[in-house]
């Protein structure tokens, strides 16, 4: 059976409750088709409103990232339980910016994934590699030791489980996408690692997205790729609703004709 399609948004610190509002109706209005499961990720003092306005949509709502801890003295932190409570499915993690900006090691990642998965969120873990690892060819070595992280603490079935997010990090925000053959590559090394661990019936159904400036004019190619299942959309996603939010974004982010970019993404998918 294919893999179904999915496509993410992470709105990372935009919006406010009526830019949101309108976005939302964009993105229902547009995603009616259950052949891709669309996810959308906002900040989470929106979450709830979000799923208010979500909750008989075909579109799932998601965070965009988790407390490792349960429960407790944890000052600004948002525990799995409390996303599962306003009505996520899915939570991020291990996002680029929360590992290079917000001290997100590799370890505290995998306790992210398991915290998530103890309430039942599918977590949509995120690996990937800088430039100069890149250039100094240690992709598969960065992207194995963070796949191998969460393997290490959350036992070898977990990852059957959860969505995959390649997303090299050169390419988050700055407008440069990895080519076709740079994704598929990666896709197809993080396959082969699950083909190892679950053999090739669970690996074949795990899905990967692919995350880095994808936009409606290059997810239907990037799309294409045998081992790419989907787009982790940040700053185009969310592009198309109300002005203000479009107006606030990179220039980079921007497309001549959008309308909502994320749900674009989505229906390119679907005729890809
Ligand atoms: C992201 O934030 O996950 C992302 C892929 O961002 P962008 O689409 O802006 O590169």
């Amino acid at each position: 059976m294919p893999r179904k399609k999915f496509v993410a948004g992470n709105w990372k610190m935009h919006g406010s409750r009526a830019e949101n509002a309108a976005l939302i109706e964009a993105i229902i209005g547009t995603v009616t088709d259950d052949r891709v499961s669309c996810v959308i990720c906002p900040p989470f003092v929106y979450l709830h409103d979000a799923w208010r306005l979500l909750r008989s949509s075909a579109v799932a709502l998601g965070a965009q990232d988790v407390c490792a801890e349960a429960i407790g003295a944890y000052t600004g932190e948002v525990s799995a339980a409390m996303l599962q409570d306003v009505g996520c499915r899915y939570t991020l993690v291990g996002h680029s910016e929360r590992r290079s900006m917000y001290g997100d090691t590799n370890a505290l990642v995998a306790r992210k994934f398991v915290a998530a998965q103890s309430r039942a969120l599918i977590p949509i873990l995120c690996v990937g590699e800088q430039l100069a690892e890149r250039e100094a060819g240690h992709t598969q070595e960065v992207v194995g030791a963070q796949l191998d992280a969460v393997l290490q603490l959350s036992g070898v079935h977990s990852l059957g489980g959860a969505v995959l997010a390649y997303e090299p990090v050169w390419a988050i925000g700055t407008g440069k996408t990895a080519t076709t053959q740079q994704a598929q590559d990666a896709h197809a090394f993080i396959r082969s690692l699950l083909v190892k661990i679950f053999g090739e019936a669970v690996a074949k159904k795990v899905r990967i997205q692919y995350g880095g400036s994808v936009k409606p004019n290059n997810a239907k190619e990037l799309m294409s790729q045998p081992d790419v299942d989907g787009a982790l959309v940040g700053g185009a996603s969310p592009i198309g609703g109300p002005a203000g939010v479009s107006a606030r974004l990179p220039a980079s982010a921007h497309d001549a004709n959008a309308t909502n970019q994320m749900s674009r993404i989505a229906v390119e998918y679907l005729t890809a």
